[in-house]
């Protein structure tokens, strides 16, 4: 028997009237007269069980482990994960859900004053973690059959950096305040204004104070369901923090932010934690803001929906380093067999490969008084990735439309429209349909082994091409319209804000499959996107926006990396250093001897 490994059954999976138990019956230990695989009615009798009586139950005890995994190949319907633990994991899981259920070891530390940082993918245990915290359920220990006991929990934990934490919990005096993950579900949950919203949560009466630093004065008096999703965004982060708790949780922040309003919304939560004593919890993907928003960092890893392991505290530097090199040292543990690599310098200027598209001098007003965006003449290269950058409300968008058919300039004419397949930054695919299916109607080279191998696999979508499109998270549903993007035939795709509710890891496949797609494909890609480490990992060239966002937007021609980002991060006004070590770029302090010194030698980025 391997007692190091688990046997996940995912009950949403397995589906036992439409198969005929083949893992049961290809079962070695089963083979042989043993109870290794049964169903759950025979394993538990009338005894509670989750799940159907006819889902199967693997025994732990009895399954010989990962490297039998026969019945993971048997199952016609993906439901069987046979995993072995990491060796160096010693400790025994905080909370299992359930019988061959997902379990989670270790609990991310709330310190008072301080935010403190969970890196990870999704599906690894985050917001289960938070639930505990939370006190919103006491955990078993690992036992799902066991009365779950704070005074246990506590006696773990005792003598670490969460005993004084949990104790709290136990006594009911920690009073919690969580922003969501997807705020785009806000509406669903809210009928009124953006004022009404605010003044139902404002119990430390600052939300004044807070739609200014937020710029939202704007959007005070429209319907929550009118605003856009980087003013939901903001709206949601404001009624979190006006209220007055304990311990905060903000489940991603950055998602439609751009990077000013990044670095805004981790000033205010850095400062409610200094002036309240208070404890943040921040589960961030955008390792630029994660890294100046964090005092302490919890690493989460193992294996999405089966296990996952959150770490003590590192440093936040330490943590962010560890993560993107793939190994984690007090743990021991390797998360992933390479690096995430950053060029200290810039790629040498541009490669100069034919040209896609020219166009002229253009200007396009929405109307008197409305939107003007001016655009100085240039060209885009054939088969380059084109970083585009800028504050949102900028024209980025507006550019875009007017390469294709959808708008005309007020001013100058483009001869050649081009044919765009379009990702657009919010992600609209909600429709009752399988992804399978939707991804079907969109390419007639769908299950082609070069499709597989350039699209599905890079987006890791095999698991969810059976599901449906409306049960989707936002990272999956993000991965299958950047999916259904690069799957068409175009001259030209556009990606607006890939990065948004993607992992770290996801970001990196993600930007994989786009670059190696444009490589593979003579293909040329547009992507716009707030994620600094993603437009450095991602493109070749860049296009610089600048303006009064809503007011007036210019762009000058795409210039080279180094010369783009000066421009922008002069913008700005944020310079990067590099990390000694990983040569990963880091923000720098304003006003620091560094930032001065970059800015007097225009050093921005690639310094
Ligand atoms: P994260 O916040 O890191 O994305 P979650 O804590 O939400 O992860 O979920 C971790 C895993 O636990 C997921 O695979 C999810 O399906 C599983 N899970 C969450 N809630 C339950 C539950 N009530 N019963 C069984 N499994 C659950
Ligand atoms: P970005 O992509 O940089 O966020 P957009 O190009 O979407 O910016 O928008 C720039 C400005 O133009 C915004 O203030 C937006 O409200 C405005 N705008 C966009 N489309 C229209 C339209 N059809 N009519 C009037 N104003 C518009
Ligand atoms: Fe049976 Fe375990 Fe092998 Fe699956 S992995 S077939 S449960 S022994």
């Amino acid at each position: 028997m391997a007692d190091d490994s688990i046997a996940v059954v995912d009950l949403d999976r397995c589906q036992p009237d439409r198969c005929n138990y083949e893992c049961a019956n290809y079962c070695p230990p089963n083979r042989t007269g043993k109870e290794c695989i049964t169903t759950r009615e025979e394993r538990h009798g009338d005894d509670a069980y989750e799940g159907d009586p006819d889902q199967i139950s693997i025994s732990e005890d009895i399954c010989l482990g990962e490297s039998c995994g026969i019945c993971v190949v048997k199952c016609p319907f993906d439901a069987i994960e046979i995993i072995n633990l990491p060796q160096e994991l010693e400790d025994e899981p905080v909370h299992r859900y359930g019988e061959n259920a997902f379990s989670l070891y270790g609990l991310p530390a709330p310190q008072d004053g301080q935010v403190t940082g969970i890196l990870g993918p999704n599906g690894i245990g985050k917001t289960t973690a938070v639930h505990i915290l939370a006190d919103e359920f006491t955990p078993n220990l690992g036992d799902p059959n066991a009365e779950p006991d704070w005074d246990a929990v506590i006696d773990e934990y005792r003598g670490t950096e969460l005993q004084s934490y949990l104790e709290d919990v136990q006594a009911g005096d920690v009073t919690v305040a969580r922003k969501p993950q997807y705020v785009d579900r806000i509406p669903n949950q809210f009928d009124g204004n953006t004022r009404q919203l605010l003044e139902s949560v404002d119990e430390r009466d600052v939300v004044d104070d807070l739609v200014d630093r937020l710029s939202i004065r704007q959007v005070i008096d429209q319907s929550i369901d009118t605003l856009s999703g980087g003013e939901l965004q903001r709206v949601a982060l404001a009624a979190t923090l006006a209220r007055d708790a304990d311990f905060y949780f903000l489940d991603e922040i950055t998602p439609y932010l751009d990077i000013g309003q990044r670095v805004t919304a981790a000033r205010l939560i850095r400062e409610l934690a200094e002036e309240g004593d208070r404890s943040m919890l921040v589960v961030e993907h955008d390792l630029a803001v994660l890294d100046l928003l964090a005092d302490s960092l919890n690493v989460a890893y193992g294996e999405p929906g089966a296990f996952g392991v959150i770490t003590p505290p590192k440093s936040t530097r330490q943590g962010i380093n560890q993560y993107l090199s793939g190994y984690l040292e007090n743990e021991n543990m390797r998360i992933r067999p390479e690096a995430i690599e950053f060029e200290r310098h810039a790629p040498r200027s541009s490669h100069r490969g034919e040209t896609l598209a020219e166009y002229p001098d253009l200007t396009m007003s929405y109307g008197e008084d409305e939107f003007t965006l001016d655009v100085e003449a240039g060209e885009i290269l054939k088969n380059e990735v084109l970083g585009i950058v800028g504050p949102n409300g900028i024209g980025k968008s507006t550019f875009a439309k007017l390469l294709t058919d959808r708008l005309e300039p007020t001013e100058g004419e483009i001869d050649t429209k081009l044919d765009i397949s379009y990702k657009p930054q919010y992600v609209d695919i909600d429709q009752p349909m399988r992804v399978d299916a939707f991804l079907a109607s969109i390419t007639d080279q769908f299950g082609s082994s070069y499709w597989e191998t350039e699209i599905a696999n890079p987006l890791q979508l095999g698991r969810i091409m059976e599901q449906n499109l409306t049960d989707l998270s936002g990272g999956e549903r993000q991965r299958v319209a950047i999916a259904a993007c690069l799957s068409k035939d175009a001259d030209l795709y556009l990606l607006d804000e890939p990065s948004a509710h993607l992992d770290v890891e996801q970001r990196v496949l993600a930007t994989r499959a786009i670059r190696r797609y444009t490589e593979n494909h003579d293909a040329t890609a547009m992507v716009i996107d707030h994620d600094i480490y993603m437009i450095d990992l991602l493109s070749d060239r860049l296009m610089v926006f600048d303006g009064e966002p809503a007011v007036r937007g210019e762009t000058s021609p795409p210039v080279g990396m180094r010369e783009g980002m000066n421009r922008f991060l002069s913008n700005l006004d944020i310079t990067f250093r590099r990390d000694q070590r990983t040569s990963r770029p880091r923000i720098n302090k304003p006003g620091s001897q560094l930032d001065r010194e970059q800015k007097n030698a225009g050093e921005y980025y690639y310094a």
